[in-house]
């Protein structure tokens, strides 16, 4: 039965080779299964009519009734369009076209009555209505099944042969309207019962052909469900297969190292969080299978201590431990963390990153392999083919969304035992996100502070307000105080956002001039040894003010620093500036964030100004950039792993992907391995869905 619902498009009634091309190529549809999945994106209650008296731009899309005469051609070349007169009892407007006019110029009939339907937009005062979908009167009254009209995406080619919204439509009920059709119950009863009872295919038929509002959302939530529902089975799997699967390495022992560090060079008491994460890791490092945990943390809550104490415990076993880093700027910065915690301990550490000389690299290579080597920290270089370890028992990835599951999946392969992972979010993420992303990890979540911190105070002022700020950051000068200004640095805007940079280096060092003032600079186009002296002398005090692009957004740790400022704040992204702003208040005294901006703000600019100055939890901003930006922005769409999802939004379908994911666990608790009778349908429809991943060999 499921050949059916492959059976390709082109054999539709109505469709054939031509536009079964079309379907393909635009939209994506290529057999019966999947015009089912294209699913309508709105619905429009057809049982009501605007009037043109009614019409005005705020309106969405409206539907009317009148009749249509006056078709003519105007402008000439470009400017060529057909224009039609709308008339209903109060009032008219004109329809206008500026494509297909030779075909519609042909098929309008003057003195009919039509259904129009679109958006209203006013010209020199009047009403009128481009591109409306139009259908005759007399049609339309027959084919009204439903008062609740689908409308589904497409294209502009597809529209012009067809196939926009109303065409599709017709397709999708010639489809229901087959007797061989037949979509297989991809759930178990008590799902289906839980959900309303509403069967897979019914669920189709009430999507795409709604009697009525109640039978739509509980057909909706069904179809969401399941969506959600697969995947988080499928994560599920994963992660008790590795936990039954992959072996690990033992760490059993407390070790010496461990027991020095934290009695003799720990810089501070960590955070009963820190302790508590600490223990879990160390508790999976114990178990004899394979770590997969994800560490979720704010900026400034401690991350490093976690991962440091956690390597030192791989040592301890006589194991070596991997730290990478996604920017070469961290990798430095943690290596010259760890090394300087470690000082006076018998660990080696090193640094390997892209730009390690061959000389050096070398040796580096030749100390890890004979296990002289204890922490190696380093980017994504780590990964590659001659890095090879003596006995590598843990990697701690700190990760800032950008390795992948894929590279995840390559540290694997390394070894036959493979090596512990310790995933670390760089800022935290939305909890859908988390879920779905990260869903075959375990997930530790460090939600305190260390203490004595206090909230940076945000502002927001315009360029206009510059002396005020000007005044403030003296002011904080004066009590010793070190200050940040940060301007943008986009690829595509480089060169002006550079003179940008050079221009408010000007202007700060003419109003805080030497010798009273010094003034730093950094920015990615100088020579590291140019970066590397201008910082210093900021992290060392010498200097007041550090003027710099994002470069300083990772790795920069000035505890003295109190004073943000970010200029063209409009310009960064929620998470950046989050990122950013934790560069201060790290220190005892208050610490300010001030964001400089424009006066034009779109509106998501201005959300996300707001969202800075009303809140400091790092995770409240994530779900706030979830909702501007989709998780495919968010995460990065290619390399995220974030599934393709047809109907449910990882947005909005909070508590049903959490219902779905607690769903998926209950049935793998009872049938671990979907092998109950009731359950046949799951493990028939998941052995479609995984046929081509490995880990489908394994469970059947
Ligand atoms: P992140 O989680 O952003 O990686 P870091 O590990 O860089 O945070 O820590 C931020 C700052 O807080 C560092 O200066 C670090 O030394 C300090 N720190 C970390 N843990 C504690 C603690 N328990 N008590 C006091 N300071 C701490
Ligand atoms: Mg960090």
């Amino acid at each position: 039965m499921q050949d059916f619902l492959a059976t390709p498009i082109e054999f539709l009634r109505g469709v054939g080779p031509q536009r079964g091309e079309i379907l393909r190529s635009e939209l994506g549809i290529t057999s019966f299964g999947d015009l089912l999945q294209h699913f309508p994106f709105r619905y429009v209650d057809r049982s009501h009519f605007h009037t043109v008296s009614e019409l005005n731009e705020e309106l969405p899309y409206v539907q009317l009734r009148g009749v249509v005469d006056q078709v003519r051609t105007v402008g000439a070349k470009q400017g060529r369009r057909l224009v039609a007169r709308f008339t209903d009892a109060t009032g008219r407007m004109d329809l206008v076209w500026f494509k297909g006019v030779r075909w519609l110029q042909g098929s309008l009939k003057e003195g009919e009555e039509y259904i129009v339907f679109g958006k209203v937009s006013r010209f020199k005062g009047l009403p009128n209505m481009a591109h409306p979908e139009m259908e005759p009167a007399v049609a339309w009254d027959r084919g009204l099944e439903s008062a609740l009209q689908p409308v589904y995406s497409t294209t502009e080619k597809a529209s012009a042969r067809g196939l926009n919204s109303r065409g599709i439509a017709r397709l999708v009920r010639t489809l229901l309207q087959y007797p061989e059709l037949h979509v297989p119950e991809s759930l178990n009863a008590e799902l289906v019962a839980w959900l309303g009872g509403t069967g897979r295919q019914d669920a189709f038929r009430h999507v795409h052909a709604p009697v009525d509002d109640t039978h739509l959302q509980a057909a909706i939530r069904r179809l969401k469900f399941e969506e959600l529902f697969y995947i988080q089975l499928q994560l599920l799997i994963q992660k008790s297969l590795v936990q039954r699967e992959v072996p690990g390495h033992v760490f059993g022992k407390v070790g010496d190292l461990l027991n020095t560090f934290y009695a003799e060079h720990l810089p501070f008491e960590p955070t009963n969080a820190q302790k508590r994460v600490v223990k879990e890791v160390r508790r999976d490092m114990g178990s004899g299978t394979q770590m997969n945990r994800l560490v979720q943390g704010d900026v400034g809550s401690g991350k490093t201590l976690v991962a440091l104490l956690s390597m030192l415990i791989a040592l301890d076993n006589g194991f070596q431990a991997a730290f990478m880093a996604p920017t070469e700027i961290l990798a430095h910065q943690h290596f010259k963390t760890l090394t300087a915690m470690l000082s006076g301990l018998p660990v080696e550490v090193r640094l390997l990153t892209g730009s390690t000389k061959t000389a050096e690299r070398k040796s580096l290579l030749t100390a890890l392999r004979s296990g002289h080597i204890g922490i190696l920290v380093g980017t994504h270089a780590l990964l590659e083919d001659v890095v090879k370890f003596e006995r590598l028992g843990l990697v701690v990835i700190d990760e800032q969304h950008r390795f992948g599951v894929a590279q995840r999946a390559r540290l694997w392969a390394k070894n036959r035992t493979p090596p512990h992972v310790l995933v670390m979010t760089a800022t935290p993420i939305p909890r859908t996100l988390a879920m779905t992303l990260y869903g075959d990890l375990d997930v530790s979540v460090i939600d305190e502070m260390p203490p004595g911190r206090k909230p940076v105070r945000t502002v927001h002022r315009y360029d206009a307000s510059r002396n005020a700020v000007f005044a403030f950051m003296e002011d904080e000068i004066a009590k010793g105080r070190q200050v940040y200004v940060v301007y943008p640095l986009i690829e595509e805007s480089e060169k002006s956002d550079l003179k940008d940079l050079t221009d408010g280096y000007e202007s700060i060092t003419r109003r805080f001039p030497l010798p009273k003032y010094a003034v730093s600079i950094v920015h990615g186009r100088m020579p590291q040894k140019d970066k590397d002296l201008e910082m210093g002398r900021f992290v060392r005090g010498e200097t007041n003010i550090l003027v710099a692009t994002t470069v300083i957004e990772v790795g920069v740790d000035v505890p003295n620093a109190s004073v943000m400022v970010i200029e063209n704040a409009e310009r960064f992204g929620l998470s950046q500036l989050h990122q950013l702003r934790g560069r201060v208040g790290r220190g005892a005294d208050q610490s300010y964030c001030v964001l400089m901006s424009g006066d034009k703000l779109s509106n998501d600019a201005r959300t996300r100004l707001s969202t800075m100055v009303g809140t400091t939890d790092g995770f409240r901003i994530a779900e706030v950039d979830l909702q501007l930006r989709g998780p495919g922005d968010l995460m990065g769409t290619q390399q995220s792993g974030l599934p393709q999802l047809h109907l449910a939004d990882l947005v909005h379908d909070v508590e049903l992907l959490q219902q779905a994911r607690a769903a998926a666990g209950r049935l793998l608790d009872a049938d671990p391995r979907l092998s109950l009778p009731e359950n046949a349908a799951i493990r028939a429809t998941l052995r479609e869905r995984m046929k081509d991943k490995a880990v489908w060999g394994r469970i059947s």
